[in-house]
């Protein structure tokens, strides 16, 4: 359902993204891991238009992201994402980040939109926070609260990035608990995350990346025993 080919991009005279594909089934979790600047954000932020590529193709769920706003638009609406920063709106209540989209996007009624808030709430497990604002939740919690506020517009494929490198360390667990069950009810799901018990665990695919190009997609028994790349192989050797 996401298939980036021969993708380009460049930031001003900057190559980031080289030659990089990617394919992903349904319900297929891919999990994305390299080096600092090697262009993981910028790859998943391509799949729903937060960047723009320049060259090669990007198709999600059928529709080539091109210039074309509708198309936009359907693949915004259809591609949840985490971001590494949760992202809430800190103004607005945990129940009212929940219903904005679905009550302003996709005009669900109100009592509606707010009953399916409360259950994603109780699925993330904390439908006691409803009232509260994010700036009155732990990390986890917010992380939580933007993982339900993603999957409110029903989407059919989810993107994390660095889900949970701004939490600490006792919160980690929490929002990788959330993940696992969402991948184990069949979410299609690109995570970029270093946590490699959470690859191991969910991951049909990994993908490592270095310098803007796919080094090595290959599957987590031989990503992590018998990587090809010798690039992949320090890169674990750093991290595990
Ligand atoms: P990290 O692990 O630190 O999150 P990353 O793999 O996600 O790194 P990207 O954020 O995709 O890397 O960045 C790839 C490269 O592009 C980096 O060299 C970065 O400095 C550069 N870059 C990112 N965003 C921009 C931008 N808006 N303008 C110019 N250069 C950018
Ligand atoms: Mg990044």
């Amino acid at each position: 359902v996401v298939e980036l080919i021969d993708v380009q991009k460049w930031y001003g005279a900057f190559h980031v993204l080289k030659d990089v594909n990617l394919s992903v089934k349904k319900g297929e979790k891919v999990v994305v891991c390299g080096p600092s600047g090697s262009g993981k954000s910028t790859m998943i932020r391509c799949v729903n238009r937060l960047e723009e590529h320049q060259g090669g193709r990007i198709v999600v769920g059928g529709i080539e992201l091109a210039d074309d706003l509708k198309a936009i638009e359907a693949i915004r609406k259809d591609v949840g994402m985490v971001f590494q920063s949760f992202n809430l709106f800190p103004h607005l209540t945990v129940l009212e980040n929940l219903t904005l989209a679905p009550l302003w996007v996709k005009h669900i009624p109100k009592a509606e939109a707010e009953d399916l808030a409360m259950q994603l709430l109780k699925r993330v497990r904390i439908p006691d926070q409803a009232k509260k604002y994010p700036g009155q939740l732990s990390g986890g919690q917010q992380q939580r609260v933007a993982i339900a506020r993603a999957l409110a517009m029903k989407p059919s494929i989810m993107l994390f990035d660095e889900p949970t490198s701004a939490l600490d360390p006792e919160m980690v667990k929490e929002v990788l608990d959330v993940m696992i069950e969402l991948a184990g009810e069949g979410m299609t799901m690109i995570c970029v995350t270093h946590e490699m018990g959470f690859a191991r665990a969910v991951a049909d695919t990994m993908v490592f990346m270095a310098e803007g190009r796919v080094i090595e997609t290959a599957p987590p028994q031989q990503f992590f025993s018998d990587p090809k790349s010798e690039r992949t192989r320090q890169f674990l050797g750093q991290i595990i």
